[in-house]
Parts: structure tokens; C-alpha cells; sequence
């Protein structure tokens, strides 16, 4: 069927409209947000002539999307980017959207960086937070030699960080890998959002996380400390002395993770809040001996 065309005002209430009924959290800013993205317009120049009519071909993919969202496809996924520190980040459906609750482990690893430091980032996905931790540096900070790798077991996410750090114009290094499986050398410091999700949790998330976000990157296994354990475990082989390791963790698990980290050798451990108040970053210096596998 073919649909008169309106202005931008009475589009942006109809796809609001739309995200409403079918139950969208936050259906106008969504609405907009996609009309801002299929127009290119920003909100001053909306509301600078919001009668003005909009393009066929616009209004179309606009309504298209509105259907999509409607269905619970993540904006992220429509718009093919999300923001993460400033940047503007690519997505796509091989990689978690990166989360807000995640820049507090950027701001934490940023206050720890030092020149010369080799960075490793375990579970890199978009490659969020290891590219926006070495532009940050060299955009604020401008320390010298500081180097980075990712490593994602997902062939996909690679391609997908390797693209963010190219449109970000930095240099890093990423590497399919299982965790350590092919790491090599030590480092200072080790950054790491590991899926931590307990499995049984996961079938009661909401449709666009439970659906569209990566299985592999929300399962956490049956209490959710899987790759915790692994990577603490395995870490000490690849961590330089006093060299530090940072963990994204879900709001409950600090003191799981905080209790494995000591076990394995490391300390000065502390606990960061995220800007809604929740435990979410765990730090601990490597005090290069392994007291115990656990
Ligand atoms: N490191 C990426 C992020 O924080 C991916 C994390 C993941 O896949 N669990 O967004």
C-alpha cells in the first residue's frame, strides 16, 4: 500500500505511536532517534520546520524500522552503531551492544594507564572498550607506546572490532582466540567484560538482549563466574607483576569474583560502582605469586 506523504511531525507521532502500543520502553525517544537517523536531522533542525514533508524514499525506510523495533530489534541493530565513550562504535548482531555500565571500566583502566603499558582486552566483541581506552590516550592522556590486543573466540566480532579501530584510526592488534588459548608474552594490564549472565537467567531478559544480543556473549555458565574462573585462573601465566587486571561484573557477583581473584594471587582488590549505584568493576594488582588454582 502506498502511503501519502506526511510531514516530519506527523511522522514522528505516528512511529512513536506505534513503539507505544507494541510496548517499546522508551518508544519517543526511540521514535526519534530513528527519525534522526533516516533523516539526518537534528533536533533543531526538526524543530527549526517540523512541517516540512518528508522523502518517499525516507519515509519508508523509516516506517520499516518502526515495524523492526516494534518487533524488539535493537535500535543499535537498525542505526548500525552505538555510542561507548564519546565514539561512535559500529554493531551488528555478532557482537554485544556495548553499555553505558561498561565506561566505568574504561574511566577505572584509564586512571591506571602508564607509558609503555601492553593492554590485553579477553572477549573483545566490538572492541569497545580496548579502542576507546587507546584513543582516549592518544586524543587526552598522550602517553607514549601504549599498545593493545583483543581477542574474541567470534571470527564475526573481530572483523567487527577490527572495523571500529580503522573509522577510529587506531592501531591495535586482535587475535581469534579462546581467552589465553593463542596469547603470547605478558602484560600490564588485562581488561576484561566477560559474559557473566548465570544461563537460566538469560530465557527471562528482555527480547532485544535475550534474542538479538550474541548468545555467546551474555552466557555466563551455571552460576554465571565461568569465564571468571578460567581467566583469573589462566591469567597469571600471561600478567606481569603489579600488572593489573580489571573485570566487568554483574552487580552480585563482587565478592565471588573478588574471592577468586585473592585466591589466585592478586590484591590491593577494589570494588567500583557504576553511575546507577551497582557493584560493576572489580581491580586487583597481580602480586606475582600464584597462591592457588582454584
Ligand atoms: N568487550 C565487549 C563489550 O564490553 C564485549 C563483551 C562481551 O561480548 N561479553 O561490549
Amino acid at each position: 500500500m502506498k502511503r501519502k506523504i506526511l510531514t516530519l511531525q506527523q511522522i514522528y507521532r505516528e512511529g512513536a505511536a506505534s513503539l507505544r502500543a507494541a510496548g517499546i520502553l522508551d518508544a519517543d525517544l526511540d521514535a526519534w532517534l530513528l527519525l534522526s537517523f533516516v533523516t539526518g536531522l537534528d533536533k533543531a533542525a526538526y524543530y527549526g520546520n517540523p512541517g516540512r514533508l518528508m522523502e518517499e524514499r525516507e519515509q519508508e525506510l523509516y516506517f520499516k524500522w518502526i515495524a523492526l523495533r516494534s518487533d524488539r530489534v535493537p535500535l543499535q541493530h537498525l542505526t548500525g552503531e552505538q555510542e561507548f565513550m564519546g565514539y561512535p562504535f559500529f554493531v551488528n548482531k555478532h557482537v554485544l551492544i556495548p553499555r553505558q555500565d561498561t565506561e566505568t571500566l574504561v574511566e577505572e583502566a584509564l586512571k591506571r594507564l602508564k607509558p609503555g603499558m601492553r593492554i590485553l582486552d579477553l572477549c573483545t566483541g566490538s572492541g569497545c572498550i580496548l579502542i576507546s581506552l587507546l584513543k582516549m590516550n592518544a586524543c587526552k592522556l598522550r602517553m607514549d607506546d601504549i599498545r593493545g590486543t583483543g581477542t574474541d573466540i567470534s571470527e564475526e566480532a573481530l572483523y567487527v572490532a577490527w572495523k571500529n579501530a580503522e573509522r577510529l584510526g587506531i592501531q591495535a592488534d586482535f587475535l581469534q582466540s579462546d581467552l589465553f588459548e593463542c596469547v603470547e608474552g605478558q602484560y600490564d594490564m588485562i581488561v576484561s567484560n566477560p559474559p557473566y549472565i548465570p544461563t537460566e537467567v538469560i530465557e527471562r531478559l528482555q527480547d532485544e538482549v535475550r534474542v538479538y544480543d550474541p548468545y555467546i556473549a551474555l552466557d555466563g555458565g551455571e552460576d554465571g563466574l565461568y569465564f571468571y574462573r578460567k581467566i583469573i585462573n589462566d591469567s597469571v601465566q600471561y600478567i606481569k607483576k603489579e600488572g593489573v587486571l580489571l573485570f566487568e561484573i554483574g552487580h552480585d557477583q563482587g565478592q565471588a569474583v573478588s574471592f577468586l581473584m585473592r585466591q589466585a594471587g592478586y590484591g590491593k582488590i577494589q570494588m567500583k560502582k557504576d553511575l546507577a549505584g551497582l557493584d560493576r568493576v572489580l581491580i586487583g594488582s597481580y602480586n606475582g605469586k600464584e597462591s592457588r588454582k582454584c
